[in-house]
């Protein structure tokens, strides 16, 4: 498999970001390299390594700037970082990272607990970002991405009105990202919303400003919302190795979607993703070994792939969906 072989699905790799944030165990440096540098070597396109956070509130992401350097030295990886203003954007720049995403929590209850900040405030700082971006040269300007966390509800608020997430799609988008995400941070959404909600956004913003979907299985739903998004057109799907991070209410609830099993899905169905199953299911040795007690999450692993499993790029061309 080359580097440029055609993708039809973007498997993006949150778990050095958002898998890490969520244990306590710091994971260290060294091992984070050989995590980022394997999934690549898997066939991996897009990786979030990281967030510039300060080191006092998340020390586990304490060496986000180390990581971006050494992703950038993979040929063909995308290097995203998640930034939570602008200060954050200034160092993702500096460090050269090919992709930056500010959360903005579509529920204000939530972006006021987690964030400290209320969604004028986000937008804000949404907007400088947008200003100092256009400042840079073509060639040093990351691709900035809005991320519409608790799109789909709220722990705190419970329902998320549609209306409330496709005017902060817009305000977002107005104040210089140049797309959307959205985000099912709780664990909450289902296919029927994953299409409306989808629907609704595309509507307000365009159709090529939002591809991607990033998903939580605490409810056990994270892969039947891919189904939905591939079904309606999404074209990226954020998802984490082993599914580290889990949820301390749903015991035995991977965090993000597991990346073997989503990949496994992808291809059995005919979707391209560039991924080398059996390459990426020998990442979770080392990451298993880089923390130790930790439990890491998937049904493929376990029970391996099915006898004469064929993946979507060796398929007869007419499985393969187009
Ligand atoms: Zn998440």
């Amino acid at each position: 498999m080359t580097a440029a072989a055609k993708i039809d699905i973007l498997v993006s790799e949150v778990g050095p970001r958002d898998g890490l944030q969520s244990i306590a165990a710091v994971m260290p440096t060294a091992a984070k390299k050989a995590w980022i540098s394997a999934e690549a070597a898997a066939g991996v396109r897009e990786i979030e390594v990281g967030s510039f956070v300060p080191a006092s509130l998340l020390p586990q992401l304490a060496d986000t700037a180390e990581l971006v350097a050494h992703a950038l030295t993979i040929d063909g990886l995308s290097v995203a970082v998640l930034v939570p203003n602008f200060k954050g954007a200034q160092r993702a720049i500096e460090c050269g990272a090919h992709k930056i995403t500010l959360p903005l929590s579509c529920s204000e209850s939530h972006s006021l607990k987690n964030l400290r900040r209320t969604h004028a405030q986000v937008i804000e700082e949404a907007r400088a970002i947008g200003e100092l971006l256009r400042s840079l040269p073509a060639a040093r300007r990351p691709c900035f991405e809005g991320a519409l966390s608790t799109a789909f509800g709220c722990t705190i608020e419970g329902l998320v009105p549609e209306r409330k997430v496709v005017e902060l799609a817009e305000a977002l988008m107005a104040a210089g990202c140049d797309e959307v995400g959205l985000s099912d941070t709780t664990g909450y959404a289902n296919p029927t919303q994953v299409r409306s909600l989808t629907r609704a956004v595309w509507a307000a913003v365009g159709r090529d400003r939002l591809t991607g979907l990033h998903l939580h299985n605490t409810r056990g739903q994270g892969l039947a919302n891919v189904v939905a998004a591939l079904d309606i057109g999404l074209t990226t799907l954020d998802a984490s190795l082993g599914g580290i991070g889990g949820c301390p209410f749903a015991p035995g609830a991977s965090g993000n979607i597991v990346t073997e099993d989503l990949v496994f899905l992808l291809e059995a169905m005919g979707y391209r993703t560039g991924i080398d199953i059996d390459r990426l299911l020998a990442v979770r040795r080392l990451v298993q070994a880089a923390l130790p007690g930790e439990t890491l999450y998937g049904f493929v692993p376990d029970a391996g792939l099915p006898k004469g499993f064929v993946p979507a790029a060796a398929q007869a061309p007419a499985l393969v969906a187009e």
